[in-house]
């Protein structure tokens, strides 16, 4: 029962009746109160920890959006055109042409002992090379004879070479399936899009689902990259937590040295009785750093990938719509069944088709089934307009906005996918606001980099890559979004009376910093240096993580 009062230059609480702070004292993992030291010396004997006291603490980090396979995809080989941060605190340079990505993997391949173990990169993103498609024949210089492969930024399409053709049967003409487009002579390019022609070669270079959900040094690696990044609860946004995962969960989250809330969200796959009723009961599975009992659907594709599904006028380069990952019909079946059985939901929705697919399918189904408070959550719900925030508001559903892709794809939208005026309202952050909407904002790990200050950077200054505001009418105050990062995600996965503020009862969960998010000039918060978290009251200092 031993007190804890830890010394800090500013405590940012989010508490609104005490904002601020110099003390926070802890007991059992959870905060018995902050305020001068004096007024917490009421609560007996204590230790002064004094570790932190050149820092300023505000709430652990609530990424309400990512995903472990971030932590798996550090053992392949990084492929971006970005810099990238690995667990380790290592900044992999981004790879600027397709040249500078084969180099990089011939130089990984040359490495590797064992002949016929396959080769994986991650992390590929053509649209920044022009366009030019990779095909098989650039990867067979990495090897002929060992299979190599890569997967997109995106997660929805793979290059490979000749060699991993060949050792799942394709490196033949005859192959007739959408998802694999052929060259001149009647071959696969090597390019797989797709779940379905994704399969066998996922398996055969170790990016299958299965892999990347459950993997205790995965785990680990992913919880690093939390600690860096000042997050204390994270999501895996669609897992399909296959049986053998979750002991591996479980017990990986119960160590003593493991810093990370986890709050994985089962991913409704074949009928949705069966993932409702499984995710139900594995509420009871749950422990204080894993939280499970929630599912995830997607409905349709990305924007950048032209797979989802846009209302009229559509795609602004007159691309076809994209695909329903899921049927409306389905779609609204499954929110009803998950409204009767208390069930908490995320959706998945890129395009406003979709966006409406789930306001006219909750629309529905609160009507057979009403639910106060059911949270139910929009994850991206990039296209929404002002009056889709309104109609969210009406239906209390929350929304989860995917502030980072101005900054990775918005010149893209802007020239490319969805012209200037819907480029400028995507990830609607403002009008979330002005609705009244409760919302997050996100990463989408390993779709862009786990870290909350940057999303919160990106939905203050809404810059794009090359420099661009896109939507300046859509951005909000650095107060906002760190809210935004805090309590509005804690809010969405209905933790909020857990976590998301310093206060009170809720869980001893800090972010440490080096500097002020409130002082500093706001164009500074991408940077702002972390210096690590607090978890349950146990402090993880990033500079002393294991590596390796
Ligand atoms: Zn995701």
């Amino acid at each position: 029962m031993s007190i804890t009062i830890f010394q800090a230059r500013k405590i940012i609480t989010m508490n609104p009746s005490r904002p601020l702070a110099t003390h926070v004292a802890v007991r059992d993992g959870r905060i018995l109160g902050t305020g001068a030291l004096e007024e917490l010396a009421c609560w007996g004997a204590y230790r002064l920890e004094t570790r932190l006291a050149d820092k300023v603490l505000m709430p652990g980090l609530v990424e309400g959006h990512s995903h472990l396979m971030e932590g798996v995809f550090w053992r392949f080989i990084y492929c971006g055109w970005f810099d990238r941060r690995d667990p380790d605190g290592r900044v992999w340079p981004g790879a600027k042409s397709l040249q500078e990505v084969v180099e990089r993997l011939q130089q990984a391949q040359s490495a590797l002992a064992d002949p016929a173990r396959p080769l994986t990169g991650w992390g590929f993103d053509p649209i920044y090379f022009d366009n030019r498609r990779c095909v098989r024949e650039d990867l067979d210089r990495v090897s002929a004879t060992r299979p190599v492969g890569m997967i997109h930024a995106s997660g929805h399409i793979i290059n490979c070479n000749s060699a991993a053709l060949a050792a799942v049967g394709w490196l033949r003409t005859g192959i007739d399936h959408p998802g694999v487009p052929l060259g001149a002579d009647g071959m696969p390019t090597g390019e797989l899009k797709g779940p379905e022609a994704m399969m066998l070669v996922s398996e055969l270079l170790g990016l299958d689902r299965g892999t990347l959900a459950g993997d205790q040094a995965g785990l680990r690696m992913f919880s690093r990259l939390c600690v860096r990044a000042g997050v204390t609860t994270a999501t895996d946004l669609a897992s399909p937590l296959p049986d053998e995962a979750l002991p591996i969960l479980q017990a990986g989250t119960a160590a003593d040295d493991f810093p990370t809330r986890i709050v994985p969200l089962l991913r409704l796959t074949g009928a949705p009785e069966k993932t409702v009723q499984r995710a139900a009961a594995l509420r009871a599975q749950s422990s204080d750093r894993l939280r499970l009992g929630r599912v995830k659907i997607v409905a349709d594709g990305s924007i950048q990938g032209f797979s989802a599904r846009l209302r009229w006028p559509g795609y602004v380069n007159g691309a076809p719509n994209g695909l329903w990952y899921l049927a409306p019909q389905q779609l609204q079946q499954a929110l009803a069944l998950a409204l009767q059985q208390g069930v908490q939901v995320h959706v998945h929705t890129n395009g406003d088709e979709a966006t409406d697919a789930v306001l006219d399918g909750m629309d529905q189904a609160l009507q057979a089934h009403p639910r106060p408070d059911h949270r139910f959550t929009l994850q991206h719900c990039q296209l929404a307009d002002a009056a889709q925030f309104r109609r969210m508001k009406a239906l209390g559903l929350c929304v989860n906005l995917f502030a980072n892709h101005h900054y990775y794809w918005g010149d893209e939208h802007y020239r490319l996918t969805v012209g200037p005026e819907r480029a400028t309202r995507m990830n609607a952050c403002a009008t979330a606001l002005a609705s009244g909407v409760p919302f997050a904002i996100h990463s989408d790990a390993p779709i862009t980099p786990l870290g909350p200050l940057f999303t919160a950077w990106c939905a203050v200054h809404r810059l794009t890559a090359s420099g661009r505001v896109l939507g300046e009418h859509e951005r909000i105050g650095v107060a906002e979004a760190l809210r935004a990062i805090t309590l509005g995600a804690a809010y969405t996965l209905k933790l909020d009376g857990e976590v998301g503020s310093i206060e009170c009862g809720k869980r001893a969960d800090f972010c440490v910093l080096d500097d002020d998010p409130l002082a500093v000039p706001s164009m500074q918060l991408r940077d702002l240096p972390v210096w690590g978290v607090v978890q349950d009251g146990r402090i993880f200092a990033a500079s002393e993580l294991p590596t390796g």
